[in-house]
């Protein structure tokens, strides 16, 4: 490709909602342009590195066994009636209807359609498994698209769907795309992790969240120091400390003290002079319609994903003001265990206090060495909390440790959440009906791009890995007016343009500085410079844009120079 005839507008200034360094770098290197919140055109550039990531997705994927499908954007609102998330799935999802006023949706993900796709021409075990994906847009209505591509609302989406007959199956088929998703995001030169994740609204039991290491993430995770445990926040388990004896000797006699207006565990805290890990702190929860109370140590954090699984409830919520008070008697911030009269479920951490303090259940007061056991019963202990800095790993009780990342990718069990619902079945060998169990696996096309820049660059734009490059190489010859030069570089291109290398021939009629400065922004591999004074000796230059490294290389030796680079860098990451 010729510089001088690519649409490349490159820019110095950044728009002022650019706060992360992928969207800024994107904007600048001619990559994205905005058309209006969260919604993007890419720009041949752009467009090129795109394509780059679902080759490699595509590849992954078909030799894993999946087969590549397109499916509708728009899908009707009976699918997703019928799956029940029409009512569910909220704002995100874009609603419209037609002239016939029939109500239609965007597709924000496609399990509704590839259940109905599959459940009417698969009815047999002898077509399964089958897994099947595709490369396709979609629309999510996200409360606050930022960072460019990375949140944004019509976003492309590598999404496949595994349908297995029975449980064994499924598991494998969950397995040949965990494998496959590390084989995409190595291929794609990217520093990530799987870590163990909740299933979400999408429901199922098992999944994985791909993970690109970033200080910029908006997910934080969880890791094991020693073992290879790794989970993200939501998920990060807690293990029971184990109940102690507790001597009724040690015991205090409970009383109740007046906290006039002291209602948060800080105001209690300082009022009564403990330290909130001495309170327990009682949370009422709304859980489909009913009250629950969570009691947790006061220095810690209810992980309402937690909360929400254990209760098996569709929807948590905090409950109100109204709930509160008729759950308890008082006013919020009053709450105790203590003749509470709705169901009580606790986190672990409080299973060996001792002489605590916890609401009163009476309107500005508390109580004082409250006791377990002696004071009111707990029948269900259970990890309730989010993990914090000294908890131990749940597998081999190592060091925990935090870091952040961006989630490129996602594998789910889905189990029979939408077979059953879908009425997705097959005969087996024995002539009965069985329900299909599934899987879903998705990947974010241009999340993966923004993520593996937030990973590669430095002052002076994208450092591109060579997998995702646009192109390998960039020809620089440092004044286009010397024919000489022009003219040695106008061959070196055509030759490699003969040996089908990826080059981009800087032909511009502009200074070298600022040729420099584009092909370090957009961020080529590397940068071969064609001058008088190494022409000379039949020689150019050829700096690789990583390491800065700078080698005087004979122009008949260039182009397999180049070849070598590039697929010794490709075959390293194969
Ligand atoms: P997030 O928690 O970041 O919103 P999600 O859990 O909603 O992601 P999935 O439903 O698992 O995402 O979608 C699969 C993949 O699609 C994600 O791993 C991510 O790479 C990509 N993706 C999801 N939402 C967006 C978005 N708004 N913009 C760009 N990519 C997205
Ligand atoms: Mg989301």
């Amino acid at each position: 490709m010729r510089y001088s005839q690519m649409h490349l507008p490159t820019v110095r200034e950044i728009p002022s909602d650019a706060e992360v360094i992928s969207h800024q770098l994107m904007i600048k290197a001619g990559m994205i342009r905005k058309l209006t919140s969260g919604i993007y055109s890419y720009l041949p550039m752009g467009y090129r590195v795109i394509r780059k990531v679902e080759q490699i997705v595509r590849e992954e994927m078909n030799k894993a066994g999946a087969q590549e499908v397109y499916m509708p954007m728009v899908q009707p609102a009976e699918l997703w009636q019928e799956s029940g998330r029409w009512e569910h799935y909220g704002k995100e999802l874009l609603r419209l209807r037609d002239r016939h006023e029939r109500e239609y949706c965007l597709g924000p993900t496609h399990e509704e359609v590839i259940t109905d796709l599959v459940r009417n021409d698969v009815k047999t075990y002898r077509q399964l498994p089958l897994n099947l994906y595709q490369i396709q847009t979609k629309f999510r209505d996200e409360v606050r698209p930022r960072f460019g591509v990375m949140r944004c609302r019509e976003f492309s989406m590598k999404d496949a769907y595994s349908f297995d007959a029975d449980e064994a199956g499924a598991q494998k088929s969950y397995e040949k795309m965990f494998t496959a998703y590390n084989n995409i995001f190595r291929r794609c030169g990217l520093r990530f992790r799987p870590v163990e994740a909740d299933s979400g609204s999408i429901g199922g039991k098992y999944s994985h969240e791909f993970m690109v290491m970033a200080e910029t993430g908006e997910d934080a995770m969880v890791f094991c120091e020693k073992c290879s445990y790794a989970a993200n926040l939501e998920k990060a388990e807690v293990v029971s400390p184990g109940k102690k004896e507790i001597t009724a000797k040690s015991m205090l006699p409970m009383e109740e003290v007046h906290t006039p207006n002291m209602r948060t565990i800080e105001e209690v805290s300082a009022f009564l002079n403990v330290k909130p890990e001495n309170i327990v702190k009682t949370l009422i929860f709304n859980a489909d319609g009913k009250p629950c109370a969570v009691l947790i140590r006061g220095d810690h954090e209810v992980n309402e994903v937690k909360v929400k699984n254990h209760l098996e409830a569709d929807e948590l919520e905090l409950a109100d003001d109204e709930m509160i008070a008729k759950a308890t008697g008082a006013p919020r911030g009053f709450a105790g265990a203590v003749n509470i009269k709705v169901r009580v479920i606790a986190d672990y951490s409080i299973m060996n206090m001792t002489n605590f303090v916890t609401g009163a259940n009476k309107e500005d007061y508390h109580l004082k060495n409250v006791n377990l056991d002696r004071d009111f019963e707990v029948k269900v202990f259970a990890d309730l909390r989010i993990v914090e800095k000294n908890d131990n790993c749940p597998r081999c009780g190592g060091k925990i440790n935090f870091a952040r990342g961006i989630e490129v990718g996602h594998v789910f069990k889905l189990g029979t959440k939408y077979s059953k619902t879908m009425k997705a079945v097959y005969l087996d060998k024995d002539g009965q009906e069985k329900t299909m169990i599934m899987g879903c696996y998705g990947i974010g096309i241009g999340r993966t791009v923004a993520a593996c820049i937030e990973q590669n660059y430095d002052e002076y734009g994208i450092i591109w890995p060579v997998p995702l490059a646009p192109f390998h190489v960039i020809i620089t010859p440092v004044n286009i007016n010397d024919k000489n030069i022009s003219d040695a570089a106008e061959k070196i291109y055509r030759q490699m343009l003969a040996e089908k290398v990826e080059v981009i021939f800087d032909d511009r009629d502009e200074r070298a500085g600022v040729k420099f400065n584009d092909a370090d922004l957009i961020g080529i591999p590397l940068r071969m410079v064609v001058g008088q004074k190494n022409l000379v000796q039949n020689k150019v230059e050829l700096k690789v844009r990583k390491t800065a490294e700078n080698k005087l290389i004979d122009i008949d030796k260039i182009t397999d120079e180049v070849k070598k680079y590039v697929s010794h860098a490709l075959n390293e990451k194969n």
